[in-house]
């Protein structure tokens, strides 16, 4: 029996990120992470730190089906992150005040800080990062303030997630056990390259006819220079190894012109 794999996406927040200033790293984890729980991402956009565009394509995530759907950057507490009230406003959910979550940042920032009283805007940016879409969940940051945040949304229960953008604390809450256990969990996904020296159009003909026999592996061709191709497969590892060994002998046969 084979149910619908499961796609997630990515909307990562960050004018920094669009002006190519910032290499989006925290999403190489996040694919690292999903493959090896047989999660693909099936999308990845960016935005810049503004409302109506977070909006916009959070809404279109939502409608497309993608599940889980991870959200990041612009959560702490200056002006300019408003991506925790943008998904609010996207879900027309409102924005309630978790009393757990402020009081836990606040022991981390009494921890970091001995002997201290937390200033007054410190408390408002504490205040403000606890201040998330109602009935949404927490999942507590070990490396730093504004804490995770998780909820099913729509008729089918997707689950939407918010994270840091500081990559050390998205790590951190990615990596976490809460996560682990929200996360779903599927058969390991496998890749397998065959390197081809040659010309691409050589293989056309043979790579449609195994894409077509195999649907349940991806297969992507990958031109590296004028004589050379990577062939790459993607899928679960019992089937990639299986058709790996069959495109290798196909290819064997295949001349390469001088
Ligand atoms: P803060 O509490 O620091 O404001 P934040 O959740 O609001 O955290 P951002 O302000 O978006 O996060 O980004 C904080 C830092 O993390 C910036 O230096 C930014 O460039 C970096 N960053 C953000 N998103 C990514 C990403 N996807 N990959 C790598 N670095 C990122
Ligand atoms: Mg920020």
């Amino acid at each position: 029996m084979s149910s619908k794999p499961l796609e997630a996406a990515t909307l990562v927040v960050g004018s920094e990120i669009l002006s190519g200033r910032t290499r989006d790293t925290n999403t190489q984890l996040l694919i690292e992470t999903l493959l090896e729980r047989g999660v693909r991402l099936g999308r990845w956009v960016a935005v810049p730190d503004e409302a109506n565009s977070i909006k916009a394509e959070l809404a279109r995530l939502i409608i497309e089906g993608f599940d889980p759907i991870f959200v990041s950057g612009g959560m702490g507490p200056t002006h300019d992150d408003i991506t925790v009230a943008a998904v609010a406003q996207a879900l027309s959910l409102p924005l309630v005040h978790d009393n757990g979550s402020a009081c836990r940042m606040e022991e981390r920032w009494l921890m970091r800080n001995p002997g201290k009283e937390i200033p007054a805007p410190s408390l408002e940016g504490i205040r403000k990062m606890s201040t998330i879409p109602e009935g949404f969940m927490t999942i507590p940051n070990e490396a730093g303030m504004a804490e995770g945040l998780y909820g099913r949304v729509g008729s089918n229960g997707q689950l939407v997630m918010v994270l840091p953008g500081v990559p050390r604390e998205y790590r951190a809450i990615l990596l976490s056990k809460e996560m682990g256990a929200l996360l779903p969990r599927g058969e390991s996904i496998h890749m397998a390259e065959i390197e081809f020296k040659g010309r691409e159009s050589q293989l056309a003909v043979l790579l449609k006819e195994m894409q077509g026999a195999n649907p349940d592996v991806e297969i992507g061709s990958y031109p590296q220079g004028p004589m050379k191709v990577i062939i790459r497969l993607t899928g679960g590892k019992g089937r990639v190894v299986q058709v790996e060994g069959e495109l290798k002998v196909k290819m064997e046969g295949i001349k390469v012109p001088i």
